[in-house]
């Protein structure tokens, strides 16, 4: 099995080819086809499996494809949480190698340091944002940052982000989502406080599992 039967866009092909990725591998198998399709995904799968690029590639190639070719400025039309500072670095890093051949703009931001040149990247308009939490709601507490075009939602490392007591900020970050959206929740363990988080986010999921 290829990455090209998974009818994954010629410019991402590209990107995987450089990084001679010949095999998707099983996350990947499973997911990106599903996530192209539209479907809200639930994800059970450990860091080291190729999750990230399992939701990566197919996020960059929705919004590589549906972006119209005369834009004035990107809007936030994907987010992707994630709990770490280190996490959230590695996922832009990976949307950036992936994406290298689209048109696709991306930013992160997390907490811990200065804000301006976070802010000054948002200003020049991103399509997809990777943030931890804290940081998230601080500046769209500043008006730095709106939701309300937001199509792909990713939830990623979601019972790390529970450890780390990052529920409340789950849950105010959900009343300010579209209600119209599509939805991936990524989790390496799935207790029950875990289900029960990702039937607040996910409509009808498609469970894939490593
Ligand atoms: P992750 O589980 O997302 O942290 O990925 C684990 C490692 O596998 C990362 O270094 C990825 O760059 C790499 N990787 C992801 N997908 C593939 C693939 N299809 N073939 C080879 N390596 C991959």
């Amino acid at each position: 099995m290829s990455f090209k039967k998974l009818n994954i866009i010629p410019p991402i092909l590209k990107a995987l080819e450089d990084k001679n990725y010949t095999q998707p591998t099983s996350i990947q198998k499973q997911a990106i086809p599903l996530i192209l399709e539209g479907n809200d995904v639930l994800g059970c799968a450990q860091t080291g499996t190729g999750k990230t690029a399992a939701f990566a590639i197919p996020v960059i190639q929705h919004i590589n494809e549906t972006t119209p070719s005369k834009e004035s400025r990107p809007k936030i039309r994907s987010l992707i949480v994630t709990p770490t500072r280190e996490l959230a670095i590695q996922i832009e890093e990976n949307i950036q190698k992936y994406g290298k051949y689209t048109n696709v703009k991306h930013a992160v931001i997390f907490g811990g340091v200065k804000q301006s040149q976070q802010v000054d990247k948002l200003k020049e308009g991103v399509h997809i944002l990777v943030a931890t939490p804290g940081r998230l709601l601080d500046l769209m507490d500043q008006g730095y940052i709106s939701l309300k075009n937001i199509e792909l939602f990713v939830l990623d490392e979601a019972d790390r982000m529970l450890d780390m007591g990052f529920i409340n900020d789950i849950k105010k970050l959900l009343r300010l989502l579209p209600v119209k959206r599509q939805s991936l929740f990524f989790s390496a363990t799935m207790p029950e406080n875990i289900l029960n988080l990702s039937k607040e986010i996910l409509n009808k999921p498609q469970k894939v599992e490593v």
